[in-house]
């Protein structure tokens, strides 16, 4: 099927030149490797494609191995190679085809964008196919009516008109028909093949004639592997709509949406659906698998521009990715709506339109890849050989025929590879994306501690203070103040007050496993605060006292370079019947009393203090003691 002339060279020179390329690729993949820490970007980008080319290549001669029967066992005539042509403005009768024999030009590769019908003359009798059974096959492209047409006995031209629904009726796997021709049609020296309106040049440039047996054997059984194509499709279409549905993640819907429709276009595309819905007419399957590449594509950019991790590409290239899948949304509409009335020349535009993407997605990977994202490597891996088969299925759809035509299946496999890699490339983000807000979140709690603990004494501050205070519900408050402490720094220096602020707070932070305490904080400064849950005078009085006590005690006993007795004045306040700002209030004009009495001694405010002018005080238990 392949022809030769200009592009035949061109394919030639691709294919010779190629495995130097790969071994090049290689050896300077391998030389990176060994220097390791001298690899730049750049260059892993480039033996990344260079490789992902060579495995890509490994594929699709396996793929095609299997779907592809290399060798055919009897001849087979290509029409449009073997036939002379007439591509005419207008649809006419065969009688008048026939009749306007000096139109048909022989050898012409030029089949017009503008042509409403071709008409093809078939020398059979020298075409070498030996058989009586022979059979018609091509591409199911749409197109309005096939005409088959010989002279008979009596030299009368006798037409067959095949309308698409027949032809549809013939469908065989990888979007073939498959028509038997009469034996008069297979006798006579002519035959003419009139198509009308087609819509691509694959329904005049894939006619094909062949025996029956080659036929059967040109059946590969194809339709297994798109089915299994589909069915491996099918698997991720059901676990990202799944997950999305539990995670809410935005890329895992547009993963939804993109395999959703690499599924539909495969099932429609290779003709599966012809056996599933066999009424399904030739633009139906046709448009379907167009406008489903299409916005399965524009679904994979705006999937792209989601799953990158953060500010991994700039935001010109989000931006271009986006236009790109704009471009193909317009694209798969301009297929389904416009294209029909369009023939030849929509397909080429429907195929261009696919560069922007396939440009923007190179970009993109490479400034995550150069700003070390880890998700970017799904992406290259699911894409490269996507990218490569969807090139080639581009240069084809615009009819620059550089590979052999069997390299068309090749964009199944891969697709179906890439839509399982880039699925492996959403668990990974999901699971990446827990474990930063698990890091976050641990983050955000030890900076909500940092922010409500004091760093010299590691007790709670004021700030959580305040809002314990605010919630705390018939707690007694007191307050705790260092006594002369000027003079302590004054004396000892500040790194000896340090000392027994740091003491102090040991102190009070081993009376935190009581039952009467609530909360130990300091409030700033030589100032600490202690919530009690003690509704008595007395009860208050034993513990604030047990404090005084212990503080005086320890610090005597821990910090040598004293030389005085370091107290402290405690004021309490009992929470009965009292507002907090009272509460508050009270202990404080508590402290001050005890310190007015000589300091050193825990004074609790009566309750009957609130508003009074002249405070009642008791001045709990005696005076401590002092350090001669
Ligand atoms: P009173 O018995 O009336 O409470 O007298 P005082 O000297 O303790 O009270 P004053 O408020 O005059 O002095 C408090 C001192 O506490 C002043 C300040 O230098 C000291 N201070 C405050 N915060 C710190 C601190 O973090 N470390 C040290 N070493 N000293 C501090
Ligand atoms: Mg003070
Ligand atoms: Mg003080």
């Amino acid at each position: 099927m392949q022809r030769s002339g200009a592009n035949g060279c061109y394919a030639n020179y691709i294919v010779n030149s190629y495995p130097g390329s790969i071994l090049h690729t290689v050896v300077d993949t391998l030389a990176a490797i060994r220097r390791k820490g001298e690899v730049t970007p750049w260059f892993n980008l480039w033996s990344l494609v260079g490789l992902s080319a060579v495995l890509c290549f490994g594929l699709m001669i396996l793929s095609l191995g299997a779907m592809v029967k290399p060798d055919r066992s009897g001849p087979v005539f290509s029409v449009y190679e073997g036939s002379c042509l007439f591509a005419s403005d207008g649809i006419i009768s065969a009688q008048e085809a026939i009749a306007n024999d000096q139109f048909f030009k022989c050898n012409s590769d030029d089949i017009p964008i503008s042509t409403e019908q071709f008409w093809l003359k078939l020398p059979l009798a020298q075409a070498g196919l030996t058989s009586d059974d022979l059979n018609l096959e091509g591409d199911t492209a749409p197109i309005e009516a096939l005409h088959i047409v010989h002279q008979g006995r009596d030299g009368n031209i006798v037409t067959r008109t095949i309308l698409p629904d027949e032809i549809m009726q013939s469908w065989t796997a990888g979007t073939r028909f498959s028509i038997p021709l009469s034996k008069e049609e297979v006798r006579s020296a002519t035959l003419w093949l009139g198509v009308d309106k087609p819509w691509s040049r694959l329904a005049v440039n894939d006619l094909e004639i062949m025996s029956l047996e080659q036929a059967r054997e040109e059946r590969f059984d194809r339709t297994i592997w798109f089915a299994i194509f589909c069915g491996l499709g099918f698997l991720p279409v059901i676990y990202s709509i799944s997950f999305f549905v539990a995670l809410r993640y935005t890329f895992m819907g547009w993963h939804a949406l993109m395999s959703l429709c690499f599924l539909i276009y495969s099932f429609s595309s290779s003709g599966l659906i012809m056996q599933f819905l066999p009424g399904t007419g030739m633009w139906t399957r046709t448009l379907l698998s167009y406008t489903a590449l299409s916005m399965a594509s524009a679904f994979a950019g705006y999937f792209v521009i989601s799953f990158l991790e953060k500010d991994v590409i700039p935001e010109w290239v989000k931006r271009s990715m986006a236009m790109a899948s704009h471009l193909l949304i317009a694209n798969a509409l301009f297929a389904l709506i416009v294209s029909p009335y369009l023939p030849f020349i929509a397909r080429n535009i429907y195929h261009l339109a696919y560069l922007p993407a396939i440009i923007s997605l190179l970009i993109s990977s490479t400034y995550a890849l150069t700003n070390k994202s880890k998700v970017v490597w799904f992406l290259i891996g699911g894409w490269s050989l996507t990218a490569i088969a969807a090139l080639d299925r581009i240069f084809r759809g615009m009819d620059i025929y550089i590979l052999p035509p069997e390299l068309d299946f090749s964009l199944y496999p891969c697709l179906v590879l890439e839509v399982i890699i880039t699925a492996g490339g959403v668990a990974y983000r999901v699971m990446s994306i827990r474990y930063e807000r698990d890091e976050a979140r641990v983050r955000e709690r030890e900076l909500a501690r940092q922010a409500t603990t004091d760093l010299l004494t590691g007790l709670s501050n004021r700030r959580q203070f305040e809002e314990d205070f605010a919630h705390s519900k018939n707690a007694a408050l007191a307050l705790l103040d260092i006594d002369n402490f000027k003079q302590i720094n004054d004396n000892y220096g500040h790194q000896v007050g340090d000392e027994v602020l740091q003491t102090l707070g040991e102190v009070l932070r081993s009376f935190s496993d009581q039952d009467w305490c609530q909360g130990i904080y300091r409030l700033g400064g030589e100032e600490f605060a202690v919530l009690l849950s003690l509704q008595s005078e007395d009860a208050a009085a034993i513990c604030c006292e047990q404090i005084r006590i212990k503080c005086e005690k320890t610090v005597e006993a821990q910090i040598d370079a004293l030389s005085q007795a370091v107290t402290i004045s405690i004021g309490v306040a009992l929470a009965i019947g009292t507002a907090k700002r009272a509460l508050y209030r009270n202990a404080d004009v508590a402290l001050y009393h005890a310190k007015s009495e000589g300091r050193n001694r825990v004074a609790i405010a009566n309750k009957a203090y609130g508003r009074s002018a002249k405070p009642f005080l008791q001045v709990a238990i005696r005076a401590g003691s002092t350090k001669n």
